[in-house]
């Protein structure tokens, strides 16, 4: 089944309210914001160590607490906290490889026909891989996942680290259209400024690789105007644009994609409850905005259920579905001709 149903042919039924059930039933997800480290499940969990020889003396529910914020969680530096325990898996060729792998069938499971998987290859580093060998194993995982997935390379904020995001740049480059869609800047937004990283994107630019920037998350528009000014087309969050008029409308104006993922930012308390979410606005506005996971193990979400939870607050219909599922389609790192197959899939 596809995402509108049959009926989405016809015009009258496009203002009509989706149901959960609709949802529930919906195999054509795309979710473009997705971070490995941050979605690895228990199971994977389960199944990695006992394929690398790793001893887990812990039942599901401590594994779990590992992987997952609580509700006490304060902001976006504690949410961060939550990527040190999964990333021990993530250390060998094979570990990668298997986790891109398991991942895709997950999230096949979950009704997502396109995903775009990102993850800084500096942090597989720490026995001997280089960046290099890291996305080599992550592209052979993604290549054995059921559904088709691109890899974004995130450099990480920091201020000791700019030879590694150099190196990010270059290895993007280097797989670039071969498994690898787009570099990324990741990591503490409060702390290390978008600003601080003109140079990175300067060089993605020569280089001819495409960047989306986490952006107006934890920090305000001035964030977001500076990805723009590097030349982002998509925004990872950017959600605080909502702060300042003007911004939304060269967002709206330039077309813009902003990668919304609103469990996660409940999770690093940009906002206190789901109706706060600009989710009209953004509609409102014309800004074009897409639904992703963010990191479906921390946040303890899948695609579904980002959906299922708007559905409850803001009550999604058939015209906005689809117009969120084009939305990521459009802005996906993939060929037109992929594009136009997967807008064929919405209906039918
Ligand atoms: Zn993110």
């Amino acid at each position: 089944m596809g995402a509108i149903m049959s009926c989405s042919k016809n015009s009258q039924f496009m203002g009509e309210a989706v149901s959960n059930e609709e949802l529930e039933q919906v195999d054509c997800y795309v979710d473009l914001h997705l971070h490995l480290d941050g979605s690895l499940s228990v199971n994977m969990v389960k199944q990695l160590a006992s394929e690398q020889g790793i001893d887990l003396p812990y039942s599901d529910a401590e594994i779990a607490h590992k992987l997952q914020v609580d509700d006490g969680c304060n902001d976006l530096n504690e949410y961060l906290t939550k990527f040190d325990f999964p990333n021990r898996f993530l250390q060998s060729e094979a570990g990668l490889s298997r986790t891109v792998e398991l991942l895709g069938y997950e999230l096949s499971e979950q009704g997502v026909m396109y995903a775009e998987v990102r993850f800084a290859p500096q942090k597989h580093c720490e026995q001997g891989l280089t960046q290099n060998l890291v996305v080599s194993a992550a592209i052979s995982g993604a290549q054995k996942s059921p559904i088709p997935l691109t890899l974004i390379l995130c450099c990480m904020r920091g201020d000791d680290n700019h030879a590694e995001n150099v190196e990010t740049v270059n290895v993007a480059a280097e797989f670039l259209g071969k498994g690898v869609g787009a570099v990324d800047l990741a990591g503490a937004e409060a702390i290390f400024s978008t600003a601080n990283f003109r140079d990175i994107f300067a060089l993605a630019t020569e280089k001819g690789v495409p960047f989306t920037i986490h952006a107006g998350e934890a920090c305000g528009p001035e964030s977001v105007y500076k990805a723009l000014e590097y030349g982002a087309k998509r925004i990872g969050h950017g959600v605080r644009s909502t702060e300042d008029a003007r911004l939304m409308e060269r967002l709206a104006k330039e077309g813009i994609v902003l990668e919304c993922c609103p469990t996660s930012n409940l999770n690093t308390a940009i906002y206190d409850s789901l109706a706060e979410y600009p989710y009209r606005k953004f509609f409102d506005a014309g800004v074009k905005f897409t639904i992703n996971t963010d990191n479906m193990s921390v946040s303890n979400t899948t695609i579904k259920r980002e959906f299922i939870k708007l559905n409850e607050v803001f009550g999604i219909t058939r015209a906005e579905l689809k117009e969120l599922l084009t939305n990521a389609i459009n802005a996906a790192y993939v060929s037109e001709e992929m594009k136009k197959t997967m807008r064929g899939k919405l209906i039918n």
